[in-house]
């Protein structure tokens, strides 16, 4: 690596370098106590993947440029020279960790390895090594963004065309708007991902309850904070808050998308609207009674609910899909251990959006969480995140599992009751 790249990666790695990140990086008293926290590592054993391994991977690097001893003396202690191998490491580190953070709330200093994994993504960026897709996602989610007239009028042919399978899920009134948009005023703005699937039954609730929603012309999901890329995660994120300020709206609804919500959510900032997690929103109807399910929708089935990380153990919406199920079911299988140490599905941090190349570590990583999922005897294994559906999907073909694996909001979808 010649000294100019070092010298950039290393303003890189300098620009992440706040109180939390430098305490993260000198705490670690290498207790163990994270060992069996990692899915990867409980799964398959291997040592680099536990988290306080990953995070010596950054910490060597800090050492050798960022510490006293090691500039002035880098042979001793674990300092690291930043080089072509310590990058394959970085990588290998980086996305092999789903962002997870169960290992977080089993390290007794709350260190934090998604932050540290952090540092290791924007090294790969600016070194020109991350995952190509994932940048080239982004980047068209930026200019989307940037160019909403040019693709404004074939995203509205699409909705229209969606509208029929609303009506048919949800009777309407002649002459109301299934799926309304850019409705200045109205209370709820609703971020979807692409694909009727995450439109159609959404909008059959929202009408069901009479909301006043319209659906946002952008799709929630932010592969900028996939990437680790900060000023794109910012860009993506500022579409939607520019359209949700724009149209007044007092609360901006993500869809099933765990990064999506966890990014509105924390890195929006002060707003003049309130965020929530479609889950939230779906309960709040429930206890309003401003819609109602059939519990006798799913034929007495056992359900279990797969908390997705970013939404649960990271976003704190935990009691919402349980009150849900309630309505949904007399036979909610809850997963042991309970959801704040719930294991990932282990899809997360982009490994789904790489698709095949990461399937086979996705497969073999995510042993442990088949075994939870089994231990429910559980016949339908709702979720909330699409990336959870995906890789949940992945894993009940490949473990033939023998589950149905449902969003939840499909299922509320379905049980309406007029
Ligand atoms: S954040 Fe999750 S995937 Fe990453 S090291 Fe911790 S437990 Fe493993
Ligand atoms: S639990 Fe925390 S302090 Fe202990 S080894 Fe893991 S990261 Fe280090």
């Amino acid at each position: 690596m010649d000294k100019k790249t070092r010298d950039d990666l290393l303003k890189l790695f300098q620009s992440k370098l706040d109180e939390a990140m430098r305490l993260y990086l000198e705490t670690c008293t290498r207790c163990g106590v994270c060992t069996e926290a990692c899915h990867a590592y409980a799964s398959m054993g291997q040592v680099k993947y536990i988290a306080a391994y990953r995070h010596e991977i950054v910490r060597r690097i800090y050492k050798r440029y960022f510490k006293g001893r090691g500039r002035v003396w880098p042979a001793v202690g674990e300092a690291k020279e930043l080089s072509e191998m310590a990058l394959d490491e970085l990588y290998e580190a980086a996305y092999s960790c789903t962002g997870c953070r169960r290992c977080m709330v089993y390290c007794p200093f709350g260190i934090d390895t998604q932050m540290l994994m952090s540092i290791a993504k924007l090294l790969l960026i600016g070194a020109h090594t991350e995952p190509e897709i994932l940048t080239m996602l982004a980047d068209t989610s930026i200019e989307k963004g940037r160019s909403l007239a040019l693709f404004k009028e074939s995203f509205l042919t699409g909705i229209k065309n969606l509208e029929a399978e609303v009506v048919k899920k949800w009777r309407m009134e002649a002459g109301e708007t299934a799926i309304p948009i850019d409705v200045e005023g109205a209370d709820l703005l609703y971020v979807a991902l692409a694909g009727a699937h995450s439109i159609v039954p959404a909008a059959a609730i929202f009408d069901a309850a009479g909301e006043n929603w319209t659906l946002s012309f952008f799709e929630a999901v932010n592969f900028g904070a996939f990437v680790g890329d900060p000023t794109k995660t910012r860009l993506i994120l500022d579409r939607i808050v520019q359209e949700a300020k724009r149209l007044k709206v007092k609360e901006v609804c993500i869809c099933e998308c765990g990064t999506a919500f966890r990014v509105m959510k924390q890195l929006s900032g002060k707003q003049p609207f309130e965020v929530s997690a479609v889950t939230e929103v779906h309960a709040r109807y429930l206890r309003e009674g401003r819609i109602k399910v059939d519990k006798s929708r799913f034929k007495k089935k056992p359900i279990t609910y797969h908390d997705p990380c970013q939404i649960a153990r990271n976003g704190g919406v935990i009691d919402e899909p349980r009150y849900i199920l309630e309505h949904l079911t007399g036979d909610f299988q809850e997963m042991s251990p309970d959801p704040r140490y719930n294991w990932c599905c282990g899809g997360g941090g982009g490994l789904v959006a790489l698709g095949e190349d990461t399937l086979d570590f996705r497969m073999k990583s995510a042993k442990v969480k088949v075994d939870q999922v089994k231990a429910t005897g559980a016949q339908i294994l709702a979720t909330a995140c699409e990336n959870c559906h995906t890789q949940l999907s992945n894993l009940n073909d490949h473990y033939q599992m023998g589950v149905d694996v449902r969003f939840l909001s499909s299922m509320v979808a379905d049980a309406l009751v007029q």
